[in-house]
């Protein structure tokens, strides 16, 4: 369920495997790859390959294997017993002996003028995936989280200056990784003021900043990236799944706390949330899900060998 790197993965594995397999998503299939400009970091592509094309290979192979992603928005899910209920948005539901489950995770967005009109083009999600793009820039970062202060400090690998703007007064980041900014000497603060804009034509050239005091000013950067927290698409769960801030827990294999139900990708905790991770995710998913098929047979045989001997 789900159609980004980390279903299509467990979904040509699947398919390969010959096993009865429906990859179902909302959308094209793709997942956040189709809103990818560029993807630098996907190893085979030493020249990188556009979010698009890496898509619409994953969708090619997975099919020269049979598998067909379907269009169906899952609303609701029964995922305790042997068969595993979904319910889609036009009021058909779907069974299943095993699930995994690939619905991905959203950035949080500013919602400020410029920002949609200028993402990819200046205005970033992701500093892992997008930092080597602005060597020798000046960048600004948005947030005060974790994330956003540890990938300011992990940008001044690439570009000439960061600049983290944030909301209040003080970082909410661990001391530590605090810390590690404030010692560097390519890290700068902007506390307690807003982004209030994103501006630019064609490419970011800076934002506009509120500050506590009510004025504003525009502070030239050519990369904005907003760091200001990941939402998980799970309001489609049952309740029984075991969740960690929203996103499914998984062990090693892949498997959530409910029998033959797995999580992948950017919806799982712990993932680093990039393509390769869903992809390897999705491998691993589909070998557990193999692996829990057998074991439902052979319980199957032992229950048939049972009856035989006992109508003997
Ligand atoms: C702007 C941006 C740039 C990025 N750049 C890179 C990069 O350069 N390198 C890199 O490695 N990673 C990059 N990433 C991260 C990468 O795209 C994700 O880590 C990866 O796509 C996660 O894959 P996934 O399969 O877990 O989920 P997703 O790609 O999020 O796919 C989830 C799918 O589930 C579907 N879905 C959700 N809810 C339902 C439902 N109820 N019913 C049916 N279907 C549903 C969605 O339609 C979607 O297709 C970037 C992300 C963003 C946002």
């Amino acid at each position: 369920m789900g159609g980004g790197p980390g279903g299509l993965t467990a979904g040509l594995y699947a398919a390969r495997a010959r096993l009865d397999t429906l990859l179902i998503d909302k959308g094209a299939a793709g997942g956040q790859v189709l809103r990818t400009d560029w993807i630098d970091n996907y190893p085979g592509f030493p020249d990188g390959i556009s979010g698009f094309e890496l898509a619409d290979k994953m969708i090619a192979q997975a099919r020269r294997f049979g598998l067909q992603p379907t269009l169906g928005e899952v609303v609701s899910m029964e995922l305790r017993g042997e068969t595993k209920k979904l319910y889609l948005a036009d009021n058909k539901h779907l069974k299943a002996k095993t699930v995994i489950i690939a619905t991905g995770a959203s950035p949080n967005k500013l919602n400020v003028p410029g920002e949609a009109e200028l993402t990819g083009k200046g205005v970033s999600y992701c500093a892992t995936c997008d930092g080597p793009f602005y060597r020798d820039m000046d960048v600004a970062v948005v947030g005060g989280g974790n994330t956003a202060v540890q990938e300011a400090v992990y940008l001044t690998k690439f570009v000439k200056t960061v600049t983290i703007i944030h909301r209040r007064d003080e970082l909410r980041a661990a001391p530590i990784i605090q810390e590690a900014a404030f010692q560097n000497k390519q890290v700068s603060f902007i506390c307690e003021s807003e982004v209030v804009g994103i501006e630019g034509t064609t490419e970011v050239t800076g934002v506009r900043i509120k500050h506590a005091n009510g004025e504003e000013e525009f502070k030239p950067f050519q990369g904005v990236f907003v760091l200001v927290g990941v939402s998980p698409n799970n309001w489609m769960l049952p309740k029984e799944l075991a969740l960690d801030n929203g996103f499914i827990t998984t062990d090693g294999m892949m498997r959530s706390n409910i029998s033959g139900v797995m999580a992948v990708g950017d919806i799982r905790a712990d993932s680093i949330r990039q393509v390769i991770s869903a992809a390897g995710d999705g491998a691993v998913a589909e070998k557990t899900a193999e692996q829990y098929l057998e074991h439902l047979q052979q319980n199957m045989r032992i229950v048939m060998e049972r009856k035989k001997c006992s109508s003997k």
